[in-house]
């Protein structure tokens, strides 16, 4: 995953078209929630504390041409610790389920979502080649704030294409009909 990294840049400029804010809606509703980590001590390298989170988004997500809502609840955990006083690693995991329309027969499909993806909170820029995904931090408090990172997760597990099943027919681009029903007369002799 390291290869996905993205900035969250492009929700720090309030001058964006109206479309464009229109799109981020659920971005910006999203990035006024709170995922709070109390942190350990930093000297208690390697002890892991946990954080899990559960609640129901209902926002439709656009993202890349297609429309999401969440149809199950997102629950997110985190398992953090101190790599060193400056580096908090966190796997950061997401589950729920995504419905959308099928990309061939735009029928509705649903999708499970569940990852884990590894951070590194630094308060040292380090280059971002490793699997991890790099956060440079101005300074640690007591706690810490995950939510972009959330955010994050979540739409890297976005399907590109969503389909309804791995081998969807789609529509037959004579008549539109849908070809997964296979009754579909218009099948035979075209
Ligand atoms: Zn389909
Ligand atoms: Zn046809």
């Amino acid at each position: 995953m390291g290869k996905n990294i993205k900035k969250n840049t492009h929700n720090k400029h309030p001058s964006a078209s109206p479309k464009k804010t229109e799109k981020n809606a659920a971005e910006q509703s999203f990035l006024k929630l709170h995922f709070i980590m109390q942190l350990p001590d930093r000297k208690s390298r390697g002890e892991e504390a946990e954080e899990k989170w559960e609640f129901a988004f209902e926002e439709m997500i656009h993202f890349d041409g297609q429309e999401f809502t969440l149809s199950s609840p997102l629950k997110v955990h985190a398992y953090y610790s101190w790599l060193d006083e400056s580096t908090l690693s966190v796997r950061l995991g997401v589950n729920t389920h995504v419905t959308g329309s099928c990309v061939r027969c735009l029928e509705k499909a649903e999708l499970a979502l569940s990852d884990e993806l590894l951070y590194l909170y630094t308060l040292r820029g380090k280059g971002s080649e490793d699997e991890e995904m790099i956060v440079e931090v101005g300074a640690f408090g007591k706690t810490l704030d995950i939510v972009e990172q959330v955010w994050e997760s979540l739409v890297l597990l976005l399907p590109l294409r969503l389909l309804c099943k791995e081998d969807c027919l789609g529509l037959c681009p004579s008549c539109g009909a849908n070809l997964n029903e296979t009754s579909n007369s218009s099948l035979r002799g075209e």
